[in-house]
């Protein structure tokens, strides 16, 4: 389970709503507070004016870089079993898991398949946050080893957009076995020298970033995505100190060499298309 699911698109609700704005229309940014019309932030990729990104869907990432009607998916229909029958007082983990595959019209919480992005093909994961907080439990483990193996038998570069809360709890170990087989994917892929680009959407952490998210030939981010294996306050209490401004965001994890490059949501169509041609030549 993630250790942390913060709503970052908060739509204002009627207690909320500033006077004669009609609710559900407006969302407030987090960062400069401003309220801004939903249609207005949607036309602008869902950055607001101050450059605070927030958070899409697996769909939208795909229809940001994949040209238009290019993208394939596959193996859509794998999903996770219960192997540890694991329930809370609530409900149950497969109750759980088909509320949500109902909600969000979706599996499970990445989609994978090939994809063209300015005329080079690819195989493109996209993982989705709002599926139990994007953690990787057997299912995801099982499509990102499929997508390494499908960009392996047809030699095609691989690009993987993380957004996760880390491994999924409810299925114990196994859940952590997916970080030992994605990363043994992966060095396959480096041993044929096949690219794979690997792309970090806020929030990206756990066991997610303890194995594919930080493998890839180059390391791209988002601006102020919050990227770790614990969380801050868990370090903190750890080692007893008060961590740095700004500790764990991609602006400061680019400075200490943990990532390659920030990169505007505008801007990284192009950027990966820069990518994928340095690794073509
Ligand atoms: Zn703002």
């Amino acid at each position: 389970m993630p250790w942390f699911v913060k709503p970052k698109f908060t739509i204002l609700k009627s207690q909320q709503t500033i006077q004669n704005l009609p609710s559900g229309m407006w969302v407030k940014c987090p960062v400069c507070l401003k309220v801004i019309y939903i249609k207005d932030l949607e036309q602008n990729l869902k950055v607001c004016t101050c450059n605070y990104h927030f958070r899409l869907t697996a769909v939208e990432r795909i229809n940001l870089l994949a040209d238009s009607g290019s993208f394939t998916e596959f193996n859509s229909n794998i999903t996770s079993a219960d192997p540890l029958e694991f329930t809370d007082s609530k409900e149950s983990y497969i109750q759980k898991i088909h509320k949500t595959r109902e909600k969000l019209n979706l599996n499970e919480g990445v989609i994978t398949g090939y994809a063209i992005i300015s005329g080079i093909e690819v195989v493109l994961a996209s993982m989705e946050f709002a599926f139990l907080g994007g953690s990787m439990g057997s299912a995801i483990g099982e499509k990102i080893y499929r997508a390494i193996c499908a960009s392996l038998e047809k030699k095609i570069p691989l690009i993987i957009i993380s957004c996760s809360g880390g491994a999924r709890m409810h299925e114990g170990i196994l859940s952590l076995m997916q970080m030992a087989k994605t990363s043994a994917g992966l060095a396959m892929l480096a041993e044929k020298k096949i690219p794979f680009i690997s792309i970090l959407a806020d929030p990206t952490t756990g066991g997610v970033t303890a194995s594919f998210a930080s493998l890839g030939d180059i390391i791209i981010a988002e601006p102020g995505a919050l990227v770790g294996f614990a969380g801050p306050r868990v370090i903190e209490q750890t080692i007893k100190q008060k961590l740095p401004e700004g500790f764990q965001r991609s602006e400061f994890l680019l400075d200490h060499g943990f990532i390659d490059i920030i990169v505007n949501r505008k801007d990284m169509k192009n950027t990966v298309k820069t990518c994928l041609d340095f690794f073509n030549k």
